[in-house]
């Protein structure tokens, strides 16, 4: 099987976006405030959306199954206050739990969370239980970084997340750390605000210790773990400094890293630096870069063209790297798939 981990519904249908107008609108004027209910979108518009985008996509590039989340960029934790996240994740989560009940074979969810600056993470159980326990759901996507490029959160390593630490390591899903849109200048959202959270949170983990106090808590790091492979000598070097134990150890038990990484050298390096029990097939389709690459005339975002060319690669990590570790990372998504004779 070929199995891509990092999937978001970018191309939801168009009413979705008019409600979200709509809250942010009654931000300011509560009266306004749209009801969940009136956002209608029946299943022949989610057939519609998938069908001719990731589905036409999947088929063409010949993946079986992805992990489907709702877009990282609409997530916009910074937008309102814990209600407004409350509402518009319980909205997104429930359309990719659509999805995957229209395409059981082809979908299966990843949970956004009702996450908002400065609200303790604690009020995020209720949706991420929901998710898991009524929509089958396999992990949950974290967002570092709420105020989106501010950074107003302590590390992943503090306390202030331990409670959704607990839940995930009860429930056994693992979190793709994901940032959302950037409303800071300084910072593209995915150009630049995705590729530095995904280093920083990289980096928190390695200062701190804790996978000591949760040795099953599992990380995926998108985006090809942002500079994390490039530099590596560096991270290393650091961590020898601070006195922590070799990486491996620390942290390769627990951090892993998908292949949304756009051209082969990258995959090239990726593959050589980081053991391939942790890197993960994802190719974040459809989404930041939508392009065909006039070097390759492929589309950029074909991430399975770069694992078959990777000659380093044998027959076994393929299948490590597209089915065995999203398996193993994801017990609940393995248990899915035998209860359907996969
Ligand atoms: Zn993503």
């Amino acid at each position: 099987m070929i199995i891509d981990v990092h999937g978001h519904y970018t191309t939801a249908p168009a009413a979705l976006g008019a409600w979200r107008e709509l809250q942010i609108a009654s931000l300011k004027d509560p009266g306004r405030a749209p009801k969940v209910s009136e956002l209608k979108i029946s299943d022949d518009e989610l057939r519609e959306s998938i069908e001719t985008n990731q589905l036409a996509k999947m088929r063409e590039r010949g993946s079986d199954l992805t992990i489907f989340s709702p877009r990282a960029s609409f997530m916009a934790h910074h937008i309102g206050d814990f209600q407004t996240s409350a509402a518009w994740a319980a909205i997104c989560n429930e359309l990719c739990f659509r999805v995957s009940q229209l395409y059981p074979r082809h979908f299966i969810g990843a949970a956004m969370l009702p996450q908002s600056p400065g609200v303790d993470p604690a009020s995020c159980i209720p949706e991420l239980e929901r998710c898991v326990k009524d929509y089958g759901f396999v992990g949950i996507n974290l967002n570092p970084d709420p105020s989106g490029g501010h950074w107003t959160s302590p590390p992943l390593t503090d306390r202030h997340w331990y409670p959704l630490y607990e839940k995930m390591v009860e429930h056994d899903i693992p979190a793709m750390v994901h940032v959302s849109t950037s409303c800071n200048a300084c910072f593209h959202t995915t150009g630049a605000h995705y590729l530095n959270a995904d280093t920083t949170a990289f980096m928190q983990c390695l200062s701190g210790d804790l996978f000591k106090d949760f040795p099953t808590l599992k990380f995926l790091i998108p985006h090809g773990g942002g500079a994390v492979p490039y530099h590596w000598g560096r991270f290393r070097g650091l961590a020898q400094e601070m006195k922590k134990p070799l990486l491996d150890e620390h942290l390769l038990n627990n951090i892993f890293f998908d292949t949304c990484v756009y051209h082969q050298p990258g995959i090239d390096l990726l593959t050589a630096v980081i053991p391939v029990k942790n890197i993960l097939f994802a190719s974040e389709m459809i989404g930041a870069v939508r392009g065909i690459d006039p070097q390759t005339g492929y589309h950029y975002d074909d991430t399975r063209r770069y694992i078959e060319a990777t000659l380093h690669l044998g027959a076994e990590e393929r299948f490590l790297v597209y089915e065995g570790n999203a398996r193993r990372v994801f017990p609940r998504l393995d248990a899915a798939l035998k209860a359907q004779g996969r």
